[in-house]
């Protein structure tokens, strides 16, 4: 142990104490205003994510795993369909699929970007195939042009889960406008994180959007009138309101994360166990999580003795979906060599925009350290 104080994946503090003033008066303002739930600021915020990344459509929702749900269900997506998705992820990336009736089917990943890719989607696709769900894990997003042929090619509708890269853009265009439809995540360790849990869907397909309006509210577009089986996902006007006073900041805090990320990339240069991230050339990354490889039989060895060094690394993620016990329980006996081998490797670093040089340099000592002694 040390004496230094612990050094955390993510540090919420530096944004709040970078517009404290302006989120307390937001939070004070909405809590006067009587109106907690949808209203004025969800409309305001699903209205400014539109502007931001350049779609028609923003439905705000509970949460990024009730974007996913919504989307799918506004898709009609159900019993009998399958729909692809990375094994390489959050649970909610497939468990999404479950809740809807239909059966999530893994593609292997890419091991330089973590990603499915249109090559192993095409590989893992069946007659009963409707929709793809690429995950833009860690930051960045799979070649969506290649994903997008491919959909086009074979009649499947694209679910983008844009959860871990809110604001990267792929050419000119942002990531959560490429896809048919698109999930967000606003948690509050995302790149745009609120105080609490909130989600947002996003297209450009007007009668889609309509259906995940609906849906939203229990079917419901009036008062005693269902005119289908919906949910309650409805976003909490303060969270919307804190969204909002965030927003404008992003890009620069992306910038942020992407300058913290060149930084490392330096100071691991001289550290030949370990593999740094890779920004592919399709599109950038910010760099939600800051990910390397190191040796898989001292991987857990490594991430434990930072810990107790005082540096809170972790490992996105140690099991990967397809060997999941549920997924074990539902008959899942594929084998994606690539997703178990990532699994054993990853390590991601503390990341957040504000990181500062000193920190970073001690985060790397720690590493050195664990890489000669555990
Ligand atoms: C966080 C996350 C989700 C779920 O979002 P919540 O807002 O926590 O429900 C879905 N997919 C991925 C890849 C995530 O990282």
């Amino acid at each position: 142990m040390t004496d230094q104080p612990f050094i955390p994946i993510y540090n919420p503090r530096p944004q709040y104490d970078q517009l404290r003033e302006q989120l307390e008066a937001t939070a004070l303002r909405v809590l006067a205003s009587g109106g907690y739930v949808l209203g004025p600021e969800v409309q305001g915020l699903e209205a400014e994510v539109t502007e931001f990344l350049g779609v028609e459509h923003a439905i705000g929702c509970n949460s990024g795993t009730d974007a996913l749900i919504i989307a799918l269900a506004a898709l009609g997506i159900g019993p009998g369909d399958e729909v692809i998705t990375s094994p390489f992820t959050f649970f909610a990336s497939s468990e999404s699929v479950d809740l809807v009736g239909a059966k999530p089917v893994f593609a292997e990943i890419d091991p330089t970007t973590f990603n499915i890719t249109a090559e192993t989607i095409a590989a893992a696709i069946t007659e009963r195939t409707r929709a793809i769900i690429p995950v833009h894990l860690y930051g960045q997003g799979p070649d969506m042009a290649a994903i997008n042929a491919l959909a086009e090619k074979h009649g499947l509708k694209v679910l983008e889960d844009v959860a871990q890269a809110f604001g990267a853009r792929q050419g000119e265009r942002r990531l959560g406008s490429l896809g048919d439809i698109a999930a967000h995540s606003f948690y509050p360790t995302k790149n745009l994180g609120a105080a609490g849990d909130a989600g947002m869907i996003t297209t450009n397909d007007a009668a889609l959007a309509e259906r995940c309006r609906l849906l939203r509210v229990h079917g419901s577009s009036r008062r005693d009138h269902h005119t289908a089986i919906g949910y309650n996902s409805r976003l909490d006007a303060l969270q919307a309101a804190l969204l909002r006073v965030k927003l404008p900041h992003l890009d620069d805090w992306n910038a942020g994360r992407q300058a913290a990320a060149a930084r490392y990339d330096d100071l691991l240069a001289p550290l030949p166990e370990v593999t740094p991230p890779v920004v592919a050339p399709h599109g950038d990354h910010v760099f939600h999580q800051y990910t390397l490889r190191v040796p898989s039989d001292r991987r857990d060895a490594i991430r434990q003795y930072m810990n107790d060094q005082g540096v809170g690394a972790n490992s996105y993620y140690s099991a990967p979906l397809h060997t999941q016990p549920v997924y074990r329980e539902k008959g899942y006996t594929v084998s994606l060599p690539e997703a178990e081998r990532a699994a054993r490797e990853v390590i991601s670093l503390p990341m957040w925009p504000a990181i500062d040089r000193a920190t970073q340099v001690r985060v790397v000592e720690a590493l050195k350290e664990a890489l000669s002694k555990a």
